[in-house]
């Protein structure tokens, strides 16, 4: 990354690159993982903070927490789903007859006949793969965290949290467990379970991560200890 005067970055005049100045070299331009809007590889001081300018997605946060508190999040999200799948989600007792259901439950409710690419679908969306994404991101990031080289594929690992981002729709579950229960509410006496506590949670985790992750940062990081 080449130094450049503070003036020319965007975080600190937010002007738009295009039009003030004749395009720099594409080696120091990066593009928003988010929108692909393109900014100028400027230094970004300890504490500060680059979002992209016309989304807001964190381009750099260096801090020296950052990965820390990221991996420490991505290894709560794993036990909260390990525990999200494994205690009752929800327990409804209508006119005497009681029902307690697991997010496994769930899935395999669906899981005869015509209803089995559902059932796949349910445990690929809800289940696999946030369990596959927080995985990749602590075998990409932990070793970064403790001071070591990088594990080998770990730019696979971390290109596939990307990828998978679109695909891990644990929140969309809950928004449709939500309005689920609203209908329920009136017709049963509905019991929210550990599991679910443990759902919200991870969606919230998992939002926070999203939002607050420095993708760039953590390309950087990788690229620098050798794994790209
Ligand atoms: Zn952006």
């Amino acid at each position: 990354m080449k130094h450049r005067p503070a003036s020319a970055t965007f975080f600190v005049d937010r002007r738009p690159l295009i039009g003030i100045m004749p395009l720099p070299p594409l080696e120091d331009l990066i593009a928003c993982p988010h929108c692909d809007t393109l900014h100028i590889d400027a230094p970004v001081p300890p504490g500060s903070i680059a979002r992209c300018k016309r989304c807001g997605v964190v381009l750099f946060a260096p801090r020296k927490q950052a990965l820390t508190q990221l991996l420490s999040l991505s290894i709560a999200g794993v036990i909260l789903l390990v525990a999200a799948i494994s205690f009752p989600f929800i327990d409804i007792d209508a006119m005497g007859f009681e029902n307690q259901t697991s997010v496994l439950n769930a899935v395999t409710a669906f899981s005869e006949g015509r209803g089995v690419p559902l059932a796949v679908a349910v445990a690929l969306f809800i289940i696999v793969l946030p369990m596959v994404r927080l995985l990749a991101l602590i075998y990409a990031i932990g070793p970064l965290v403790t001071g070591h080289r990088p594990r080998r594929g770990a730019h696979v690992a971390f290109a596939m949290t990307e990828q998978l981002r679109p695909w891990a729709m644990a929140e969309i579950f809950m928004v449709g467990v939500s309005v689920a229960l609203v209908k329920i509410v009136g017709l049963a006496t509905v019991t929210i379970g550990p599991a679910f506590w443990a759902f919200v949670v991870l969606v919230i985790i998992t939002l926070f991560n999203d939002r607050v992750m420095s993708r760039l940062s953590i390309w950087k990081a990788l690229e620098r200890e050798g794994a790209v």
